[in-house]
């Protein structure tokens, strides 16, 4: 009894497309994946004698599909990809093809098709992941060779400053503690730098409702405590109007580093040192551009100055970092930043972020 089941059921039971054809491209056999691949919209009822040439669209893959076959016939076997769109979707399919030389009397071949999209997608997906970390590794092999330099430049001043003021015989203490006093704040800034870096790559995003007049006050706050912001006019154009969502903590960061670089490269020979900063909200985004009249920046340096550890200036004296920071924690929340600057003149620093409903 069970000898009587017919074939088609067992093969119909795999969902990868199975079929028979003869030399002549003609179909003499086939399971139902065969269907749902080549003949998707049912166009054709009946596909038993039917030219398999004819559900294949475009003379380049009739073409492929002939040689492939040629080849079978040859070699008596032959394994090749063939992609498809099904479902507006492309399908890469490994074709096993094999000839069988039954009695003479006519020529088949067997083939078998095994979708093998989403073992591809699935290698792409490593393959780009592996490319991920290695870039990764390289950046922090970098960043903690880096790092150790510039850790060590303000910890080797102030070792210096020490052993001066230890022989010191013209009571100059106070001036050797203000050096150190510099050495320690810009290890401790490029301490903060990293933390924030830190932060950037390992938090996930935390979106709230953003009041740009109170983040741009408090960090204004913060600088003015410290007694830099004297000489500055600071004018502020804030439309908070629209309802904008991002992640508050790393806007603070982008903004405070950009008005501690406006502050840092300032010409304070100019008649009046400005900072501007502008912030327009709308429904899609956010653009905050922060303008100083100070030092500018050199043509030849503009593409630099986002780099991990570029410094562009005489008067810079911190790691370097701020800039590559503030582009990192950018990107996190999905934003863009762009940089209008002439040397002698001053800088314009514009970030665009999405709102994030
Ligand atoms: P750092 O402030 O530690 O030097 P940053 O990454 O913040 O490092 O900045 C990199 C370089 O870009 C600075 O050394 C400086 O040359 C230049 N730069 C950044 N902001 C400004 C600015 N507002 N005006 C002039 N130069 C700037």
């Amino acid at each position: 009894m069970s000898s009587n089941i017919p074939q088609h059921l067992i093969l119909d039971h795999y969902d990868s497309p199975i079929w028979l054809m003869n030399d002549k491209f003609k179909i003499v056999s086939y399971n139902n994946s065969f269907v749902k691949v080549f003949n998707p919209q049912n166009k054709e009822k009946h596909l038993t004698s039917h030219d398999f040439l004819q559900l294949i669209e475009g003379e380049k893959d009739k073409k492929y599909w002939k040689t492939r076959i040629e080849k079978t016939l040859t070699n008596s076997k032959q394994q090749f990809t063939y992609s498809k769109h099904l479902d507006n979707e492309l399908q890469i399919f490994e074709i096993k093809s094999k000839f069988i030389d039954f009695n003479n009397e006519e020529r088949l071949i067997s083939l078998f098709a095994y979708n093998q999209t989403a073992t591809k997608s699935f290698e792409k997906q490593l393959e780009k992941q592996n490319f991920e970390l290695k870039k990764i590794n390289e950046e922090l092999d970098n960043f903690v060779y880096s790092v150790s330099h510039q850790i060590r430049s303000p910890l080797t001043s102030l070792l210096g400053l020490i052993n001066i003021a230890k022989i010191d015989k013209q009571n100059k203490i106070r001036d050797y503690l203000d050096l150190m006093q510099t050495s320690i704040a810009n290890l401790d800034q490029t301490v903060h730098e990293i933390n924030d870096y830190s932060k950037n790559a390992r938090l996930d995003i935390q979106c709230e409702e953003i009041d740009f007049e109170k983040i741009c006050q408090e960090i204004l706050d913060d600088i003015s405590f410290g007694g830099r912001l004297i000489s500055f006019k600071v004018i502020r154009n804030i439309n908070n109007g629209q309802l904008f969502k991002s992640d508050g903590e790393r806007i603070r960061v982008i903004i405070s580093n950009l008005l501690s670089n406006a502050i840092k490269f300032n010409d304070l020979e100019k008649d009046q040192p400005t900072i501007t900063i502008d912030i327009i909200t709308s429904k899609k985004n956010a653009e905050i551009t922060i303008t100083d009249n100070g030092e500018g920046i050199d043509e030849r340096a503009l593409p630099k100055i986002f780099d991990m550890f570029y410094r562009g200036s005489r008067s810079a004296q911190g790691a370097g970092l701020g800039l590559y920071v503030v582009k990192e924690i950018v990107h996190k929340i999905k934003g863009s930043i762009e940089v209008e600057s002439e040397s002698g003149y001053g800088s314009k620093f514009i970030v665009k972020l999405p709102n994030l409903k």
